[in-house]
Order: structure tokens, then C-alpha cells, then sequence
């Protein structure tokens, strides 16, 4: 469609970055446009609308940047999910595996209650590994999940088939 032609002309592939042999999908281009940027807020708060969602969650870094105008475009509250350390009040934390080691995600514990529907977004599904924990933690919070919406689904690293149970058949959305 247009909005996903547009939304592809404002990638830009990276080749070995962060490391040799990932081919790395900048956003930045995307978000230097006001036009590619506006169609992207619109179709994330449509997701938003259509799922029944009661408050955003971004993941640290870029889903915060995506997430927060959705927020505000859909009449919802906005809640980070960061990595871990970084939140000043109470927290609750959901670690996960990454290819060497692992990480840990946060959140304030008291921005989620058990009548919140939780649509997450972030900029790329790659492994799911980010996702996946976001999922966890939201079902930890109480909450219930309406959807996860990202701008980029990288196929080929089977993020979709890692979530399935997760999800509890809430939606995957890839624009
Ligand atoms: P996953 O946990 O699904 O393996 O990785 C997803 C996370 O890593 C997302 O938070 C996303 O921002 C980041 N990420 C992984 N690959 C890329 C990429 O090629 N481009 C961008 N912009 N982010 C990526």
C-alpha cells in the first residue's frame, strides 16, 4: 500500500553495523520526515483504537520515540519500559537471553493495573527476545496486553513464531 511504501523509503540499510555481518534498519531517516512520520503515529493510534488499548508502553530507546506520539494521538497514557537501573521508583523486572549473556527489563510497577490493555511498540521485531520480555512483564504488572505494534518485522529471525504463546492471541502488527 502507499503508507507502506512510504514508510520503506524511509529506511536506511546499514551494512556490518553494530558488527560485521548485521545489516543494521536506521529510522532515522523516517523520523527527519514530518510527513512519513505523521502517517506512521496515525496508523500505530489506529492499532491503538482497533485493539481497545488503554495505555502505550515503549521499549527502550527508539519505542519510546515512536510510542510517546501515539500515545498522545490515541488519548492514552504512555509508559516506559526501560532497561534496567534506569527507574527511580518501585520496579518490576523480567530478564531475557540475548545471542551472549543476557539483559533485564524494568517498569514502574505502580503505572499498570489490572484494567490496563497494553498495546507495546517499538521500531524493530528482530529475535522477539525484547518483546517477548515486555509481554512477560506486562502479564506479571496484572495487566493484559492488547497488541504489539512495530514499524519493521525481520522475518527471517522467526520473532513471530517466539511470541505466539506469549501473546495469549493478541495481535502482532508489522506496518
Ligand atoms: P530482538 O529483541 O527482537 O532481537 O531485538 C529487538 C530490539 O533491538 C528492538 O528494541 C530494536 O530497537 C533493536 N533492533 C534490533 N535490530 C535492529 C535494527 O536493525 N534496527 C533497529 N533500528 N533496531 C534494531
Amino acid at each position: 500500500t502507499d503508507i507502506t511504501a512510504l514508510l520503506h523509503s524511509r529506511i536506511r540499510d546499514v551494512a556490518d553495523y553494530p558488527e560485521p555481518g548485521v545489516m543494521f534498519k536506521d529510522i532515522t531517516p523516517l523520523l527527519a520526515d514530518p510527513v512519513a512520520f505523521t502517517a506512521l503515529t496515525d496508523a500505530f493510534a489506529a492499532i491503538a483504537d482497533r485493539t481497545g488499548a488503554t495505555k502505550v508502553v515503549g521499549l527502550e530507546a527508539r519505542g519510546f520515540i515512536l510510542g510517546a506520539p501515539v500515545a498522545v494521538r490515541a488519548g492514552l497514557g504512555f509508559i516506559p519500559v526501560r532497561k534496567a537501573g534506569k527507574l527511580p521508583g518501585a520496579t518490576l523486572g523480567q530478564a531475557y537471553d540475548l545471542e551472549y549473556g543476557s539483559a533485564e527489563i524494568e517498569v514502574h510497577a505502580e503505572d499498570l493495573s489490572a484494567d490496563d490493555r497494553v498495546l507495546i511498540v517499538d521500531d524493530v521485531l528482530a529475535t522477539g527476545g525484547t518483546a517477548e520480555a515486555s509481554i512477560q512483564l506486562i502479564h506479571r504488572a496484572g495487566a493484559q496486553v492488547a497488541g504489539v505494534a512495530v514499524l519493521m518485522e525481520l522475518g527471517f529471525l522467526d520473532g513471530r513464531p517466539r511470541l505466539e504463546a506469549a501473546l495469549r492471541g493478541a495481535p502482532l502488527e508489522a506496518l
